[in-house]
């Protein structure tokens, strides 16, 4: 039986071990931390349950597919509910705008704030569930070896979506600033700014406002602990606490992989026939010698990041009001805090945040009576932080929600951690602390994303959201699909 080993059991790693394991081979994911999930992880504390990363379940049919794979169903692991509003947006107080999970009545929002707007967003979102059937049903498995694999008649015929960008788009047909700043939101999510992602990623907007914003109850640990159990029903034997520090490699081959123990301290190597690492790529590569690297430092410095972000997990000791499960807090300017992140690498000085009230639907991640939150502003990769940065931005989160809510809440906050920069990298080994991985802007997209194989070593791939597709959950578990086609076909020939 030939073994493969695999680093990191994110969502990415998790997904290529159960392919794998399928397929008969003999599957070692090794994972740093305590725990799987990766990005995908749950903090708790005092009966509070934080998702620590991803809080959207979008594209609900991806996670269908992969259960399928193996005879399963999301169900048989953890129950879904859609939420509705799909999230609120607060533009000001006494302002705020809901994206209900009737298309019907998002159709009257728009009308209502702009009359007329309800046809346009109609049409844009006929093309962008096009544009979502294209990338799913026939990129999305590409391994990003060549252009060639995005020609074909669909995307030859609608070159134009790679040639605009989204906020082209929106901004030329669009007047009010709210309905502008609601269809730019979910490319956001793809890491840079609307402006500079193409067009084709409208896609985004078909699985926001049509396929619908879901809640996995428990949060997205469940999904996490759906995909181990998963995997160890076919057989991987998931080590954690592994810390991976080489990948050792002969004659051009991979052969084994030497990792310390971070609860023990002890020492060991795994042989391995195959080795594909789903840790951070920049990481991954740390773990070979300089000459059997695809990449160079000058590489990475020239690519454009997605942003890092700054988390809060607050728990308060009351039901708060006027919050939906998603809120955006939009009260402030989009372009200035986007320039901080994009352009000049600053701190932001009155930054847009989300935050994210699970317990408003799922009354198992926090005590009776009591909110479960949590915040993120999105940031600058690499910033540094000074010793009362989280504080500041803590008491003007604060500030805002309680002036636009008109509540008070800081007397009720029973505690609260935070999450940044420095915790991304020294949790994930993640390039300046990214969250996200890189932005999926045109040169930075498909065949032009670092690439799936390691050009040196023959049987060592990577996968994850650093590689094809990109970022985000659902084009993680397919990065894990794309990888395992992958080793397998090379298991064979070598
Ligand atoms: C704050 C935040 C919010 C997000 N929101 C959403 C959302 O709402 N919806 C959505 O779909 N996506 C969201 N995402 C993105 C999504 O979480 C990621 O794209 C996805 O989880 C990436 O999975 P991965 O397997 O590629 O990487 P990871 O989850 O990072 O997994 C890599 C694993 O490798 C491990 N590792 C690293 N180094 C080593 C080593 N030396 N040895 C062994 N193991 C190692 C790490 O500990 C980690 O567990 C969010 C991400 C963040 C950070």
């Amino acid at each position: 039986m030939k073994k493969v080993v695999i680093i990191g059991a994110g969502v990415s790693g998790l997904s290529a071990a159960s392919y794998l394991a399928k397929e008969g081979f003999s599957v070692h994911l090794c994972e740093k931390l305590g725990q799987t999930g990766g990005r995908a992880r749950i903090l708790e504390r005092e009966g509070f349950k934080f998702d620590m990363g991803p809080t959207f379940y979008w594209m609900p049919d991806i996670f269908e597919t992969f259960f399928t794979h193996f005879g399963k169903k999301p169900s048989d692991f953890y129950n879904l509910v859609r939420l509705n509003p799909g999230y609120s947006v607060y533009f000001g107080k006494d302002d705020c705008l809901s994206v209900s999970a009737s298309l019907e009545e998002i159709y009257d929002m728009f009308e209502k704030e702009e009359p007329g707007s309800s046809k346009f967003l109609q049409k844009f979102l006929e093309q962008a569930k096009y544009n979502y059937h294209i990338a799913i049903d026939k990129v999305v498995d590409k391994p990003g070896k060549s252009p060639f694999e995005l020609v074909m008649p669909e995307t030859v015929a609608n070159v134009a979506e790679f040639l605009s960008s989204v906020s082209h788009n929106v901004r030329k047909n669009i007047k009010s600033d709210k309905l502008r700043q609601i269809l730019e939101f979910p490319v956001i999510f793809l890491g840079a700014k609307p402006s500079r992602t193409p067009l084709f990623y409208r896609f985004m907007n078909y699985a926001d406002m049509e396929l619908g914003t879901w809640h996995i109850m428990g949060g997205f640990g469940m999904l996490s602990k759906a995909m181990e159990n998963l995997a160890t029903s076919l057989g991987v034997q998931i080590h954690t606490n592994m810390h991976a520090t080489k990948i050792n490699v002969r004659d051009g081959l991979a052969g084994s992989v030497e990792f310390t123990n971070t609860a023990t301290g002890q020492k060991s190597t795994i042989e391995a026939d195959f080795v594909i690492s789903s840790a951070d790529y920049h990481f991954s590569e740390t773990l070979l010698e300089q000459k059997q690297r695809n990449y160079s430092e000058k590489y990475w410095q020239k690519r454009v990041f997605a942003p890092s972000a700054l988390l809060y997990y607050v728990a308060i000791d009351k039901k708060l009001n006027g919050l939906t499960h998603h809120t955006l807090f939009f009260d402030t300017g989009f372009e200035s805090h986007a320039h901080t992140i994009y352009d000049t690498g600053e701190w932001p000085k009155e930054p847009l945040f989300y935050g994210s009230f699970p317990s408003i639907t799922d009354s198992s991640v926090a005590p009776q009576g009591k909110e479960c939150a949590i915040f993120l502003i999105p940031i600058a990769p690499g910033l540094k932080e000074s010793d009362n940065t989280r504080e500041h931005y803590y008491n003007q989160i604060m500030d805002r929600l309680e002036t636009l809510t008109g509540q008070s809440i800081r007397p009720y906050v029973l505690f609260w951690e935070s999450y940044g920069v420095k915790d991304f990298v020294s949790d994930y080994h993640s390039y300046k602390g990214n969250a996200y991985g890189l932005a999926n802007i045109l040169t930075q997209t498909a065949f032009l994303k670092p690439s799936m194989e390691n050009h040196k070593v023959k049987n060592l791939l990577y996968t994850g959201q650093l590689t094809v597709p990109g970022p985000g959950i659902p084009p993680s578990i397919i990065s894990g699909r794309v990888a395992a086609k992958a080793a397998i076909k090379k298991l064979k020939k070598l």
